[in-house]
C-alpha cells in the first residue's frame, strides 16, 4: 500500500510533475488491448533516466511495493496491467534514439522509442529494424524488448531477440547492469541478455537498448494469392517454406478477417482464403522468386494471383493487414476480443487452422483466425460478450481448447505476445518440470517478488 511518504520519496527522486494520482492518470494505465479486467496502479511515476529508475527500484524494494513497467501498453495478454496496485512505471517519455552507429549497424536508444519512428529514421540511411509487429505505430522499442516481439517479417529476419546487442538494466534491488556486447557472436558465460528478453518486466527494467539493424533492400515486392480452400491457401505457406523460397512476409487471413478487412480498411478483396506475400531482393531475384510463387500458388489451385502492385498498393495492403486487429474489433462493438497467439511447426500450420473452423462452427462462435503464417503463428479472436456469461464462458473454452489443440501439434502458447496475465495457466502444461527453474531465477533476482507481480506464474 502506497502512502503520503512514499509518494514524497517519489516526487524527491523525479519531481512533482512526474508523479500522479489523478484519476486518469490511473485509469489510463490501468488496461492494456487484452480482454483482462483493468487494474488500477497507486501511482503513476515518468522516469527520464536509469538513474531515477534505479533509485525508485531500490526504494520500492526496501518497501516491498511493486513495480510495474509500462512502454505503449498494447500488450494482449495483459503484460503490464498493474494487478497489484503499487507504482506505474511509465517508460515512454525516455525516448531518445542516443546513437547511430552506420559503421556496424547498430542504433543505441532509450526504451521509450516507437518503433515505427525509429524505423522512420534508420530508413534515411538505408538501414531498418525488421520485425515489424501489426502494433508498429505504438509498440516502444522497450515493450518489444521485454516482450520478445516479432511480427511480419520475422519468416525472413527473425524476431527482436535476434537483433539486440546489448541492455543496460535495472534489476529489481536497484543496481545497473550491462548485459551483452556490440560484437555480432559471443560464447563469453551464460546467456544474462537472452534473459531478460521476453522477460516481460517480471525481472528488471530495461533503460537502453542497442539493437543491430539491416540495410533496406533495394527492392521490394508484393503479391496477393486468393484461395476457394482453405486446405489450399495453407498448403501454399507450406510449399513456400519447404521449397526454401525466401520471402520477407506471409501472413494468412482467413474468409471473416478478410470481410472485416474490406468493410474497415476499403479493400476489395475477394472473400475468401488469402495469403498476403512479400519478397525484399534485388530486381532479377524478386521476379525469380515471384514467378516461382505462381507456380506453387497455381499447383495449389490458387483462384487470383495479383502481383504488379505499386508501393502505394503495398502500403495500403500492409496497412490493412497491421490493422487486422481493429477491423475486428470496429465490426464487433460492445463484444470482447479473447486473443490466442498459438504458434506451432510449419508443417502443422494447415491442421491447426482446419481445428479452429471446426472449433468456432461446434461452438457457434464467431472465431478470426490471421496471422504470421510463414512462422507457423496462428491469431486468433474468439468474439464473445461478457455480460452473457454462457457465451462469454464458451469463448474461454474455445481458445482454451486451440492452445491445448496447439501444444499436441508441438507447438507453444504464445508465438509472439507473451504470457502477461491470460497464459499463465499453461506454462506448466507447456514447460513441465522446468517451470521450477524459471521461477528460481526469479526468485534469485528477485526475491521479494517486487518486479510485475502476478505475471507469467500462477504462484
Ligand atoms: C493491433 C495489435 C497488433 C499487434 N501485433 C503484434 C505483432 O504482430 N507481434 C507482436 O509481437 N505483438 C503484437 N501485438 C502485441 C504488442 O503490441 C507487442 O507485444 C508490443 O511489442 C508491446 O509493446 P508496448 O510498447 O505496447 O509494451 P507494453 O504493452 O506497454 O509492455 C509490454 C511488457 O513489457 C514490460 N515493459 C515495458 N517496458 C519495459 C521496460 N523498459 N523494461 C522492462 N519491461 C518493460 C511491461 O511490463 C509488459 O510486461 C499487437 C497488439 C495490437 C494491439
Amino acid at each position: 500500500m502506497i502512502t503520503e511518504s512514499d509518494v514524497q520519496k517519489l516526487i524527491a527522486i523525479v519531481g512533482e510533475d512526474n508523479v500522479s494520482q489523478r484519476q486518469a492518470d490511473l485509469d489510463a494505465h490501468s488496461v492494456d488491448e487484452s480482454w483482462v479486467d483493468p487494474h488500477i496502479p497507486e501511482v503513476v511515476v515518468w522516469p527520464s533516466s536509469a538513474q531515477q529508475v534505479s533509485e525508485i527500484v531500490r526504494y520500492a524494494n526496501e518497501r516491498r511495493l511493486p513495480v510495474v513497467p509500462w512502454a505503449g501498453g498494447s500488450s494482449l495478454e495483459g503484460n503490464p496491467v498493474p494487478v497489484c496496485g503499487g507504482i506505474l512505471l511509465a517508460m515512454y517519455r525516455m525516448n531518445r534514439i542516443l546513437n547511430i552507429n552506420e559503421d556496424d549497424l547498430q542504433v543505441t536508444v532509450e526504451p521509450g522509442v516507437i518503433y515505427d519512428e525509429l524505423n522512420a529514421q534508420l530508413r534515411r540511411l538505408g538501414m531498418f529494424f525488421p520485425p515489424a509487429p501489426g502494433s508498429s505505430d505504438v509498440a516502444n522499442i522497450g515493450g518489444m524488448v521485454a516482450n520478445n516481439s516479432s511480427g511480419m517479417r520475422t519468416v525472413k529476419y527473425g524476431v527482436t531477440r535476434d537483433y539486440v546487442q546489448r541492455l543496460e538494466v535495472v534489476l529489481p534491488s536497484g543496481e545497473i547492469v550491462h548485459l551483452g556486447s556490440n560484437a555480432i557472436k559471443t560464447t563469453s558465460g551464460y546467456d544474462l541478455l537472452g534473459l531478460m528478453i521476453g522477460s516481460e518486466g517480471t525481472l528488471g527494467v530495461v533503460t537502453e537498448i542497442t539493437l543491430r539493424v539491416v540495410g533496406a533492400p533495394e527492392q521490394v515486392a508484393a503479391v496477393v494469392a486468393v484461395f476457394d480452400e482453405l486446405d489450399d491457401a495453407t498448403a501454399t505457406v507450406y510449399d513456400c517454406i519447404r521449397s526454401g523460397l525466401d520471402p520477407s512476409a506471409i501472413e494468412f487471413l482467413d474468409e471473416g478477417t478478410v470481410r472485416v478487412t474490406n468493410q474497415q480498411q476499403g479493400l476489395h478483396l475477394r472473400e475468401t482464403p488469402t495469403l498476403f506475400i512479400e519478397f525484399h531482393g534485388n530486381q532479377a531475384d524478386i521476379e525469380e522468386q515471384v514467378e516461382y510463387l505462381r507456380e506453387l500458388c497455381e499447383e495449389n489451385g490458387c483462384t487470383d494471383f495479383q502481383a504488379a502492385m505499386t508501393a502505394e498498393d503495398r502500403e495500403q495492403l500492409w496497412a490493412a493487414r497491421s490493422e487486422a486487429h481493429d477491423s475486428i474489433k470496429f465490426s464487433h462493438p460492445g463484444a470482447v476480443m479473447i486473443a490466442g497467439d498459438v504458434c506451432v511447426p510449419i508443417s502443422k500450420f494447415g491442421a491447426l487452422v482446419h481445428f479452429v473452423h471446426d472449433l468456432a462452427q461446434r461452438m457457434n462462435l464467431p472465431i478470426y483466425a490471421f496471422g504470421h503464417a510463414g512462422d507457423g503463428n496462428l491469431h486468433t479472436e474468439t468474439i464473445a460478450h461478457r455480460e452473457d456469461a454462457e457465451e462469454f464462458a464458451r469463448g474461454i473454452q474455445a481458445t482454451d481448447e486451440i492452445i491445448k489443440h496447439g501444444l499436441a501439434l508441438g507447438g507453444t502458447v504464445a508465438g509472439e505476445h507473451g504470457v502477461g496475465l491470460a497464459k499463465r495457466e499453461y506454462m506448466a502444461l507447456e514447460h513441465g518440470n522446468s517451470l521450477e527453474i524459471m521461477k528460481a531465477i526469479k526468485h534469485l533476482l528477485d526475491p521479494n517478488g517486487i518486479m510485475n507481480p502476478g505475471k507469467v506464474f500462477m504462484d
